[in-house]
């Protein structure tokens, strides 16, 4: 028999194994909804012009293929990291955040967790992250060691955060958890709590001595305004929290397939974080040994170059709007179809996700009857919404949920 005759099929990832069946459906209506990637108003991927003139000023520069570090590009580091925290941010100005460049939000995400698990960082070696979370971070966790719990987070009923149910379960958790919190534009319910009520919560983990570990991986394409949606962390740097921050340049600077991001944690002193950094090095080494180059040079020329960075901005800002603009034209075409159910949480929600409230019944009717693809749970990626595509989705929401 050969080796390999016991190993059994493993089911299709939930969100990628969506676009094949999208990619095998040969009817001309077919809308994909599924994977969280911006489409321009063509239903087109986008490559930022912003991003196309580093690509060309790189490519002037000659720059080599060398390897780069363990840690990455020290000055794309440097830059993510201004770009996170602040300029004004104290533990920057301080020296004492240790940061690498990581694989993307989901290499920084598995990094985090590999650091807690190897210093058992949280009570129980558990990570308690919001219910419902972006499906990754569940498997992320558990393949790093660590046991994954969950807290409150979304309430079905009123159709947004559960702020009173999520405090409970922190006060309920043992002291010293690791939380894992998403920084703006929750996925997949596109509601994240006010700054008031951000305000609260860092009260009760640092009563709690709880570890806030912040995914980030939206800023900018929330609102379209970068500095607001990091607007958590730095309340929460200024609470005094030693936070960790996960970040991604996936989607705020369409650099998905580049794989560019970085992780910092926010220490004691310059000490400590040189401690910190050396031990995220010797993750990283076995791992993967060094991250890609491309991406990170990319990010660090637009963010080093104030004309680039202001065009970038404004590109950035467009994303956000025109995912803005498609909420409301799909809110007012559900109202023109005549449905009867409230639908202000499609313009409530912000991000690149609506997460519906339709059943997982309802969302197969729309896959086999009218060949729209999203994932089960209801959510739909606005970023696939067009104003071509958009009556036919209301129509076809309409009709399920009739
Ligand atoms: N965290 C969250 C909450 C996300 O939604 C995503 C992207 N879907 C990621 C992390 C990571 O994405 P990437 O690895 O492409 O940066």
């Amino acid at each position: 028999a050969s080796t390999w005759a016991e190993v059994p099929m493993g089911p299709a990832d939930p969100i990628l194994g969506l676009t094949e069946m999208y990619n095998k459906d040969t009817d001309p209506r077919k809308v994909s909804l599924g994977v969280g990637a911006y489409r321009g108003e063509d239903g087109k991927p986008w490559v930022l012009p912003s991003v196309r003139a580093a690509e060309k000023k790189i490519l002037e520069d000659g720059v080599n293929k060398e390897y780069l570090g363990i840690s990455g590009l020290p000055s794309f580091v440097d830059l993510s990291l201004r770009f996170g925290y602040g300029d004004n941010s104290a533990p920057l100005k301080e020296g004492r955040i240790a940061g690498v460049q990581t694989l993307s939000g989901t290499g920084a995400c598995r990094l985090v967790g590999e650091f807690f698990n190897r210093f058992g960082i949280s009570a129980q070696n558990a990570i308690y992250m919001p219910n419902p979370t972006w499906g990754n971070h569940i498997p992320i966790f558990r393949d790093a060691g660590m046991e994954v719990k969950q807290y409150t987070y979304f309430d079905r009923d009123i159709v947004g955060v559960n702020v009173e149910g999520m405090i409970k379960d922190m006060k309920d958790a043992p002291d010293g958890s690791a939380f894992l919190l998403h920084a703006c534009a929750h996925n997949p319910t596109g509601s994240d709590p006010t700054m008031d009520q951000w305000r609260e919560i860092s009260d009760v983990m640092k009563t709690k001595k709880h570890v806030p570990f912040f995914d980030c991986a939206y800023q900018g394409f929330a609102s379209g305004d970068a500095e607001k949606d990091a607007g958590a962390i730095r309340l929460f740097v200024d609470e005094g929290h030693q936070v960790l921050l996960g970040q991604s340049f996936a989607k705020n600077f369409g650099l998905y397939g580049e794989r560019v991001g970085a992780l910092s944690v926010v220490c004691a002193d310059k000490d400590e974080a040189a401690r910190v950094e050396s031990q995220l090095k010797l993750l990283i080494r076995p791992m993967y040994s060094n991250p890609p180059a491309n991406g990170a040079r990319i990010v660090q020329t637009i963010l080093s170059d104030p004309a680039l960075e202001k065009q970038w901005r404004e590109e950035c800002k467009s994303m956000a709007d025109r995912i803005i603009r498609m909420r409301d034209l799909l809110k007012s075409n559900l109202e023109k179809e005549g449905s009867s159910r409230d639908w202000s949480h499609v313009t409530d929600q912000i991000g690149m996700f609506c997460y519906s409230g339709i059943t997982e019944d309802q969302v197969l009717e729309m896959r086999e009857k009218h060949h729209v693809y999203m994932t089960k749970d209801g959510r739909i990626s606005m970023a696939g919404v067009t104003k071509e595509n958009v009556s036919y989705l209301a129509a076809a929401l309409h009709e399920v949920t009739k």
